[in-house]
């Protein structure tokens, strides 16, 4: 399909056991092969060839050799991927050459871009090389390899199949009113079919939303009036002493941010300088203040001191939080308790001590969203189905309304393409360049 053959550094350009350099198009065996001092030109298929890279006659280095001929390669087209001893010096030299012997220099993504024109993964496949790649928790890493084997065309294949039917019958009322056998199309006839498609949309969108914060960190905010300890968990959290804790409220002046693993959940520890700017505001200006980090926040974990009898800034914070998905935490469990609260999590983060915070966690995100379960992977997936998910809501409205299926078909046919977009099977040229020019090199 492409005229040229393109070749790149694949491997980081450091000092390394290996590296690798690969090659992809028509000539990529002629040009590999004018540069080997074997013989690649019968290479069978997945074979790999020992021998050296040349340069008139001189060797450049020692090599391993793979050959994957098209169509049975990672861009469909003859690939061929040298193992070179990994040095950054020789590694620019055999590309060097390669380039000299009639290969282009490949653009970032472009080897995956190849796959993806070439017809052997969509789109959704081939975000989810880079996720993979750039995957920083094990939910990331599991959605990315679940998504190479083409888990989301799975998702999306049975409601773009359900509203490519519901789009061919209209169509065919429309053609051919007189045939006979076609079952008459009328909102009453459709409306069950789109209220089933917008359900599924729902639950999928419900999903993938829990599923990509559990898989990009969990947006986490430590809420408390001051002096129950918020500083102190933080630095627990953390492991390092970034904040400063003083028993005088409102002297944490660092911005602290920070990302942290507890069991099988990342937090993304957000407004961290608003643990006791926040408790300045609270004094101030009321708690008013804190509501819009709290409502931000897909986590909240509300800090009271179990050491002293709730109060009423506590009471408002627990109310302000009590319909956020929250851990109340009674902090400083190493004195003798003021009260006892059903639900929460004892700590004693002076002590370092976190108790069941971390099983906490694993209640409130429940095996939903760790256990693997279908779902889109990023914001321009789920962007795309929320828009197919308003155009269909268009069209049950128009249903609802008696208007004639004929005029509810164009928001069908929106709808329907938009699904097809998240697997790149209607796509914008910009928009394709912007997604493959992120990958790395090489890939
Ligand atoms: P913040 O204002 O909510 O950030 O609270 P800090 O973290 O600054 O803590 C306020 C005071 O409570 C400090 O003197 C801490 O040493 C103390 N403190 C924090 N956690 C504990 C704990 O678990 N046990 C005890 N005994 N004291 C604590």
């Amino acid at each position: 399909m492409f005229e040229d053959t393109i070749a790149a550094i694949a491997t980081p350009l450091a000092r390394g056991a290996i590296s690798i350099i690969r090659l992809s198009g028509d000539d990529a065996i002629a040009i590999a092969d004018s540069l080997f001092s074997g013989n690649l030109s019968a290479a069978k298929s997945h074979t790999i060839h020992y021998g050296y890279i040349e340069e008139n006659q001189t060797p450049v280095d020692e090599v391993l050799v793979s050959v994957f001929r098209a169509p049975r390669s990672y861009t469909c087209e003859d690939v061929v991927e040298i193992n070179a001893h990994g040095g950054p010096l020789v590694t620019r030299k055999i590309l060097s050459l390669l380039l000299k012997n009639g290969a282009r220099m490949a653009r970032p993504g472009e080897f995956t871009e190849r796959a993806f024109l070439n017809g052997r993964i969509d789109l959704s496949q081939a975000e989810a090389v880079e996720d993979m790649i750039d995957a920083s928790t094990d939910a990331g890493s599991r959605q990315a390899i679940y998504s190479i084997r083409g888990e989301i065309r799975k998702l999306l294949q049975p409601l773009i199949d359900s509203m490519m039917d519901l789009i061919a019958n209209i169509e065919v009322n429309i053609d051919y009113p007189e045939y006979e056998d076609a079952a008459e199309m009328t909102a009453e006839t459709l409306l069950p079919h789109s209220r089933e498609i917008i359900e599924r949309m729902d639950e999928i969108i419900e999903r993938s939303k829990a599923g990509m914060m559990v898989q990009d960190g969990i947006r986490t905010v430590i809420a408390g009036k001051p002096n129950v300890g918020k500083s102190s968990l933080l630095n627990a959290l953390l492991r390092e002493d970034k904040a400063i804790v003083t028993d005088i409220a409102g002297t944490t002046r660092d911005l602290v941010e920070g990302r942290v693993q507890i069991g099988d959940f990342v937090l993304n520890l957000v407004d961290t300088a608003g643990i006791r700017e926040g408790a300045e505001k609270i004094e101030r200006i009321g708690i008013e203040k804190s509501r819009q980090s709290i409502e931000d926040a897909d986590l909240v974990l509300l800090v009271l001191d179990a050491s002293r009898p709730l109060d009423e800034q506590d009471q408002e914070l627990l109310k302000m939080t009590e319909n956020k998905r929250r851990i109340l935490i009674l902090n400083k469990k190493d004195l003798a308790p003021a009260f006892e609260m059903v639900g929460a999590v004892s700590i004693s983060a002076l002590n370092k001590d976190l108790g069941g915070l971390s099983e906490a966690l694993g209640h409130l995100f429940t095996s939903d969203q760790i256990v693997w379960q279908p779902r889109l992977s990023n914001e321009r997936q789920l962007g795309l189905l929320s828009q197919a998910r308003q155009d269909m809501d268009r069209a049950r409205e128009a249903m609802e309304n008696g208007i004639e299926p004929d005029l509810i078909e164009i928001d069908l046919l929106s709808a329907h393409d938009h699904l097809k977009e998240i697997l790149g099977e209607v796509h914008r040229e910009d928009l394709l360049d912007t997604l493959f020019t992120n990958f790395c090199l090489g890939k």
